[in-house]
């Protein structure tokens, strides 16, 4: 196994990224809703084409603000993990007023033993808690306090049953 150690990338505008031929934060894996049009579960969004946005200019704020965590500035995650190579769409969030990372399958693989491991080095040198939705199941890496929340959150949203099944900690 290649060993991957997440570092920050320059913030400098000249050297951010762009998102390229990668659509995949409108193929489906997220959920939304665009004028009206539910995208979610797969089903990508009703405007999407085959070279791109179909409405681009007229686009929704929902679109022109999303940024995904391998875009933005700063990102510490490598240049080939672009979520259209790399099959997984990554999002930042906050836990208690820290970062903490989601690793959202995308329609291709789960993240290989390489990416978990490069994300729980990750997790261990900064604290910064994460999530990996996999096709399947979701596995959860940080602190107690945070498997703990996690743990809460999906017996809200999924019940006892799917729950047991379905979430792990590593
Ligand atoms: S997933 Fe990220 S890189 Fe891909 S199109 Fe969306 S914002 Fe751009
Ligand atoms: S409206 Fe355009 S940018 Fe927004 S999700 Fe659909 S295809 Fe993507």
């Amino acid at each position: 196994m290649n060993e991957v150690t997440l570092t920050p990338t320059s913030n400098d505008a000249a050297t951010r990224r762009g998102c390229g031929e990668c659509r995949t934060c409108c193929n489906g894996w997220l959920s939304a809703e665009i004028y009206g049009h539910k995208m979610g579960g797969g089903v990508p969004c009703k405007f999407l084409k085959p070279d791109g946005c179909g409405i681009y200019e007229s686009r929704p704020e929902l679109c022109r603000s999303f940024v995904c965590g391998w875009l933005k500035p700063g990102s510490p995650f490598p240049e080939n993990w672009r979520p259209d190579k790399i099959g997984f769409i990554i999002r930042e969030g906050l836990w208690e007023g820290k970062t903490c990372w989601l690793l959202q399958y995308a329609g291709k693989e789960d993240p290989s033993a390489e990416v978990m491991e490069a994300m729980r080095q990750h997790t261990i040198a900064t604290g910064q808690p994460h999530i990996i939705k996999k096709r399947y199941s979701w596995l959860c890496y940080g602190k107690p306090e945070f498997q703990q929340a996690m743990l809460k959150l999906s017996q809200e949203i999924m019940g006892e049953m799917g729950l047991s099944k379905s979430l792990f900690f590593w």
